[in-house]
């Protein structure tokens, strides 16, 4: 689902334009596909190994990305400081770059920067445990805005409180990315990788779609099948957007 902001809250550091594209996991299948743009084709292809088929000779070569990544930290938020270690870091990307390697694409995850959540710790803990999706305003503001770059950055904290599985915020083009899973299990190797790459579809231009029998990344609605895969137009566009060099949404 896509959630545009609308009023601006005092949080709201980045503008009203920020655009939250978030996952939601099994909890949200009402709505989903309504944002979908164009190019999310429904042309299915068998599950992905290796394989690249024919035809795709531009496919062959494999596109690195370089991405940022920041490990956040509050002394007044827990759910804003991730207990993720390196290791574990390099880990989810390594399940993240099998997902994605069916597109020819590689993220290179810089090692992890720990990084100072502004001091808004104490009324993040606050806002979660209030009701309603205007939560999401605050998203952008537990950003330290003087590491947001231009590229691909991922922040890693500790819990949306089921909020998101992930938020993409498309205006500022960096990825909120909570350890635990919408239901608050930390599974590293599943939902978190998934959920992970799903967003970083979200930063290569790729919208929800709804769910096809065969499953898809960006289908948030999809409970089952595989769940992590890509069609032939969601991959020419995800690399389309690979070779801008730019996030999608990022200015310039
Ligand atoms: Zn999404």
């Amino acid at each position: 689902m896509e959630e545009r902001q609308g009023a601006c809250s005092p949080f709201c550091l980045f503008g009203a334009a920020a655009v939250l594209l978030l996952l939601f996991g099994a909890g949200c299948g009402s709505g989903v596909g309504s944002g979908a743009g164009g190019g999310a084709a429904t042309e299915e292809r068998p599950p992905v190994g290796a394989d690249q088929g024919p035809g795709s000779e531009g496919r062959t070569a494999v596109l690195e990305l370089d991405v940022q990544v920041y490990l956040l930290h509050s002394d007044e938020s827990a759910a804003l400081t991730t207990t993720l270690a390196a290791a574990d870091v390099a880990r989810v990307f390594e399940g993240v770059n099998q997902v994605w390697s069916q597109a020819g694409i590689r993220w290179r995850a810089a090692e992890p920067v720990r990084v100072e959540a502004p001091t808004i710790g104490a009324l993040f803990e606050e806002v979660l445990n209030e009701a309603g999706s205007g939560r999401l305003g605050l998203v952008a503001s537990i950003l330290p805005p003087e590491r947001i770059s231009e590229g691909w950055d991922v922040f890693f904290i500790r819990d949306l409180d089921g909020l998101a599985g992930g938020v993409y915020l498309e205006g500022i083009s960096a990825v909120v990315q909570p350890e635990v899973n919408p239901w608050g299990i930390r599974d590293l190797e599943g939902d978190l990788v998934r959920i992970l790459s799903h967003e970083l579809g979200h930063a290569l231009s790729l919208p929800h779609v709804d769910c096809p029998p065969a499953g898809n990344l960006m289908a948030p609605a999809c409970r089952s099948g595989i769940r992590t895969y890509l069609t032939d137009a969601q991959i020419e566009r995800a690399r389309n957007q690979a070779v801008s060099g730019r996030p999608h949404g990022s200015d310039g």
